[in-house]
């Protein structure tokens, strides 16, 4: 079957929507809407990711001119990893918070020498994915205490500012390459058997967007999908990341007075409508990532009109 994925603004998503009225079908669950049409489907998810699947996928996208998220991100460019990686000493970089319409991006690079493997291995370390958030707290301290790290944040209103300017794949980018170059500085080089990014672009398309960074980390690294299967050093990166992301959550949950979740289902769009309608768009700036779709809604769920979500619009694409 052909498969095709982009990544489209609020705007289009909308426009999309409005082209596809007639062929909507039942919408499942964390989509926006599903149309049938042409032996292919169409669902677009509020992140602004939308999949084509079916007989005529790339010919529908070119009718709507979308490009490709996928192309310049696709996996059958990721390094093969040499044998026994996953026991060598490793820097590893994963990312949180980029599907979550409330709350920070936040990148961690983690070291893990290869005689510390067994540690972590024993205290549980896996995928994050996999883990509660009580076992990733617990871990990330853990972690902190037995691991070089450094994590960055990008707060939601600075995230907002940015995106004007990178999308969000370069966003990612230049967080991992400055994660993994902060961190280098405090490692004598010679530990490093490699480096591993948790992989979300070709390493082409990584490299081009980290070109006009002062100092670019190139040497020894590798890109692997499902990064923390290869190496520990990524699967902690990624605990200490969402333990970074959840206290920050927290401090915006005592800051606004109500519980702000991740995600980006009915929940978080009801608690940006509250934030929005108590203290206007400064507000909601501080909590959400603007460009998402869940906005247009959270407009209409705060009664404000549409009028008034446009004239954001405009700022933020
Ligand atoms: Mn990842």
């Amino acid at each position: 079957m052909n498969t095709f994925v982009a990544q489209v603004d609020a705007t289009t998503l909308s426009y999309l929507h409005t082209q596809l009225t007639p062929y909507i079908v039942a919408t499942p669950q964390y989509a926006v809407f599903q149309a049938k049409t042409q032996h292919t489907t169409i669902t677009a998810y509020k992140s602004g990711k939308v999949v084509l699947q079916g007989k005529f996928a790339q010919q529908i996208a070119e009718k709507f001119q979308l490009t490709s998220s996928l192309s310049p991100c696709a996996s059958n460019t990721s390094s093969v990893l040499p044998k026994q990686f996953s026991i060598w000493s490793v820097m590893g970089s994963d990312e949180v918070g980029t599907g979550s319409y409330l709350g920070p991006v936040v990148v961690a690079s983690a070291f893990v020498d290869k005689k510390t493997i067994p540690l972590l291995q024993q205290a549980g370390v896996q995928d994050s994915k996999n883990l509660s958030d009580t076992a990733i707290r617990e871990l990330s301290q853990f972690l902190k205490q037995n691991i070089p790290y450094k994590t960055l944040t990008v707060s939601p209103e600075k995230y907002n500012e940015t995106h004007n300017t990178y999308n969000m794949n370069q966003i990612k980018a230049l967080l991992h390459n400055r994660a993994l170059y902060l961190l280098s500085t405090k490692i004598d080089h010679h530990f490093i058997d490699a480096y591993l990014i948790d992989e979300f672009c070709a390493k082409k398309t990584y490299y081009r967007y980290v070109a006009d960074e002062e100092q670019v980390i190139e040497d020894r690294v590798y890109f692997a999908t499902k990064g923390e299967s290869h190496h520990i050093a990524v699967a902690a990166a990624s605990i200490i990341a969402r333990a970074a992301f959840l206290d920050y959550l927290d401090t915006l949950s005592t800051e606004f007075g109500m519980t702000i979740p991740s995600g980006a289902g009915e929940q978080s769009d009801v608690v940006a409508a509250n934030i929005l309608q108590r203290y206007g768009l400064d507000g909601l700036k501080r909590i959400a990532k603007l460009h998402f779709a869940n906005t247009e809604k959270v407009f209409q769920l705060a009664g404000l009109p549409k009028t008034d979500w446009l004239h954001v619009h405009q700022l933020f694409q």
